[in-house]
């Protein structure tokens, strides 16, 4: 019997509004986009904020994941989860099938996600109307409370609190359970709990983790949404297995995200800072949940032969020290040989004897765990590392 396996990929993190600035670009700057392909082959796709325009160009190109039918929950109609709609090539394909998930909005009225979507592509905010659409597209209201199925995979929709209101989602799959909650803003008791029952006992747990805890206190109290360390504590009173902090904020750098990554980590055991490309692997045997976060974006690399000191954080949490030697390297990062398993996402010191004009050099560099594979050598774990400085 095989084993059901969930896949999880996030296309788009940011919130609010997209970024290219090159601080934000190791977590990333496209605007919410998540797809999940449960065991039984349903596609599903959780908003559609400018990361859909990316995976729209992977699904045209060979090989690449698709499936007659997808489902796409859309959790509200804020620019940064719909903006992503009129660049989604997948939509000018024939055959293509799509069902769309939202919510009645007052404003909007009776089919309000088909009407955002031909006031986006009104005149004159874009060069070709909804007749250049071609697949097919039907539209499903859904309101908090409700529960359907689709396929093995049951659906839960419930209100979170959020200006004009957001659904939250939970998708309960045979290879384990992801609460999606983006947008949301602690302090109504009554959404409060609708959150906690959303993501109770899930294996993943995405939770709005826009501010900080200061800023939600005070000067960005009402915006509509939440901290890390909201995200840890609900986490825990509702057992969630590993939270994964979303929608970060448009003005978070990189070092700003490893920072809220690092409180996060001392609140609750398995926490990920959500990044563009990384994908949650549910249902794998031996492991609770497995995460791979893009590799670096390398062409530059070459084999060399380094001397190094590593020193960084186990998956346990205890501080290692090891010295190796650094094989593979890029001027983005390296792939390292290790006794010790870091932890993913956490941060490592990697000093360096390069050669150089004047002799043999120390270089130090701060890289960031990316990717940890069981190494060919014996006894070690190949460490991809991104260097950030
Ligand atoms: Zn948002
Ligand atoms: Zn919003």
């Amino acid at each position: 019997m095989t084993v059901p396996i969930a896949k999880l990929s996030f296309w788009g993190v940011r919130g609010s509004t997209p970024t290219v600035d090159p601080a934000t670009w190791r977590y990333g700057g496209n605007t919410p986009c998540l797809e999940l392909m449960a065991p039984d082959g349903t596609q599903f796709i959780l908003d559609c904020g400018t990361g859909l325009r990316m995976l729209g160009s992977r699904w045209a190109a060979p090989n690449g994941g698709r499936s007659q039918e997808t489902h796409i929950l859309v959790t509200h109609y804020h620019w940064d989860h719909i903006q992503g709609i009129p660049f989604f090539s997948p939509l000018y394909v024939e055959n293509n099938e799509f069902h769309f998930y939202s919510f009645r909005s007052k404003f909007l009225g009776r089919d309000s996600l088909k009407q955002v979507f031909e006031a986006q592509m009104a005149l004159p905010y874009f060069p070709v109307d909804m007749s250049a659409m071609n697949a097919k597209r039907k539209f499903k209201e859904v309101d908090g409370g409700d529960s359907f199925e689709v396929g093995e995979n049951k659906i839960t929709a419930r209100w979170l609190n959020h200006p004009q209101g957001c659904l939250g989602f939970r998708i309960e799959t045979p290879a384990g359970t992801v609460a999606y909650a983006t947008d949301n803003e602690p302090g109504d008791a009554k959404l409060d709990q609708s959150l906690r029952e959303l993501a109770a006992g899930a294996d993943i747990f995405i939770n709005d983790a826009q501010f900080t805890p200061e800023q939600l206190a005070t000067t960005r109290k009402g915006w509509g949404h939440s901290s890390w360390l909201e995200g840890a504590k609900l986490a825990r009173q509702a057992e969630a297995k590993t939270l994964v902090l979303f929608h970060h904020d448009p003005d978070s750098t990189d070092r700003m995200v490893d920072s809220i990554l690092r409180q996060a980590r001392e609140e609750f055991d398995s926490v990920f800072a959500a990044s563009e490309g990384m994908v949650v692997t549910l249902g794998a045997p031996g492991d609770r949940v497995q995460a791979h976060m893009p590799g670096t974006r390398t062409t530059l690399r070459r084999e060399a032969q380094f001397h190094a000191k590593v020193c960084g954080v186990t998956e346990g949490g205890k501080d290692f020290e090891e010295e190796t030697i650094v094989r593979d390297i890029s001027l983005q990062g390296a792939l390292i040989s290790l006794k010790h398993l870091p932890r993913l996402q956490s941060e490592l010191q990697v000093t360096m004897e390069a050669p150089g004009a004047d002799g043999v050099q120390a270089m130090n560099l701060r890289g960031y765990v990316v990717r940890i594979d069981a190494g060919a050598e014996k006894g070690l774990v190949a460490v991809g590392v991104v260097f950030t400085d």
